[in-house]
């Protein structure tokens, strides 16, 4: 059978191992990736303390190990809290690890017992495996891909249903136990589990941190910077997708090309800062209104497009009319004082059959003719 005294030192090479690849992300600046690397820095110290029992006084190999495995775990929570954004302390968990550390005294020093220190120790490490489970499907952003996300929630419940059936068979006395280096089924089992949780945690966080990674990468290459509307390129990818999925069902697609009127002037006369502060304003106000589902993008410069799903050109003639006379009427608030602008609009319907090149196209002779009109109105081809 498998030495227990074996498996701890394993889990600790595997626990050294978790900081080398955590420590490849420390530069990416990922919110919890600290607390992770921490919380393998105090399994390991925990799990050497366990190693010497027998050998090493009890405050040491009992109650600081049991103690610091209890704060290592609660920083893997305390660093998922922090990826997906809280902010709040897991106080909870703070006041049970208090509680952890008076029941292993006083079942260490005061009434010496193996089994109620396990149980202790069990719930109180299940309890956190429940709310890492439950965060990690509660809380994975709708937009992210669920593998990482669903991975860790299942090491984490499969983890609370280990310490669960743990805690139950010491806390019952099912169970008869003096020291955890014990060599019998049951324990060398449940150690087993206890030594895959590092590495299952460990791959769970890195798995998070690199689609974190992934998702800024993505974001730079489909979203522009200053304004936050979709790039020229991205625009183009779902715009194509969009015109297929309408020909497929035979919806209407509207298409708009925007242009701020004038925009060079605003440059030479504010310059370039109040340029881009127009920019930045502009695309907040259209991305406001559209609909969701509708598919903004700049197309570049002070030029951009807008894709509306299930609408005719009619309707989205009224829609830019309504967007044109609200900007003309309000001050637009947060732009140097005084500061007016306003846009032209060339406006076109999906024929059966073309592709959003033609469509674009056609809407941008639009756009043309509202400017050779004198500028500040929406145009259909
Ligand atoms: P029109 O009404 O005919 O559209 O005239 P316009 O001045 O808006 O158009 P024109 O194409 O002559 O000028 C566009 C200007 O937009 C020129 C360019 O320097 C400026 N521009 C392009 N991209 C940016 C940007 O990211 N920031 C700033 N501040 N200006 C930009
Ligand atoms: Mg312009
Ligand atoms: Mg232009």
């Amino acid at each position: 059978m498998l030495n227990p005294l074996i498996l701890l030192l394993v889990t600790v090479l595997s626990g050294a191992m978790a900081m080398a690849v955590l420590g490849s992300l420390w530069r990416a600046a990922i919110p919890g990736v600290g607390y992770w690397i921490a919380a393998n820095a105090l399994a390991i110290v925990a799990l050497l303390a366990f190693a010497l029992q027998g050998q090493a006084p009890r405050w040491l190999s009992l109650v600081a190990a049991n103690e610091l495995l209890a704060v290592a775990l609660l920083l893997v929570l305390e660093g998922c809290l922090r990826f997906l954004g809280h902010r709040a302390r897991p106080w909870l968990a703070y006041a049970g690890l208090v509680a952890v550390l008076l029941g292993i005294v006083y079942w260490t020093f005061v009434a010496p017992n193996f089994n109620a220190r396990v149980a202790l120790v069990s719930a109180y490490h299940a309890s956190l495996y429940a709310a890492l489970g439950v965060l990690m499907l509660r809380g994975r952003p709708a937009s992210r891909p669920r593998y990482s996300y669903y991975f860790l929630a299942s090491a984490a419940l499969l983890l609370c249903v280990g310490h669960t059936a743990r805690g139950l068979m010491y806390g019952f006395d099912l169970l008869v136990q003096t020291n955890l280096m014990q060599v019998s089924l049951p324990n060398t089992v449940f150690l087993a589990l206890g030594v895959l949780a590092l590495p299952f945690l460990s791959i769970g966080v890195v798995m998070l941190a690199h689609d974190r990674l992934a998702e800024r990468l993505e974001r730079l290459a489909n979203v522009d910077d200053l304004t936050g509307a979709l790039s020229r390129r991205a625009f183009l990818e779902i715009g194509g997708a969009l015109l297929n999925a309408s020909l497929r069902s035979n919806a209407p697609v509207a298409i708009a090309i925007v242009d701020i009127d004038s925009f060079k002037a605003v440059n030479d006369t504010h310059g370039h800062a109040t340029g881009d502060q127009v920019l930045a304003h502009f695309a907040a106000f259209v991305a406001r209104e559209v609909r969701v589902g509708d598919v903004f993008g700049r197309l570049g410069g002070e030029e951009f497009g807008v894709l509306c799903p299930a609408t005719t050109a009619a309707e989205a003639v009224v829609l830019f009319e309504r967007l044109r006379a609200r900007l003309a009427t309000g001050a637009p608030a947060g732009l140097p004082r005084g500061l007016r602008y306003t846009f032209s609009v060339g406006v076109d319907q999906l024929r059966r059959g073309e592709s959003l090149a033609q469509l674009m196209a056609r809407a941008d002779r639009a756009l043309y003719a509202a400017k050779a009109a004198g500028r500040d109105r929406v145009m259909a081809a």
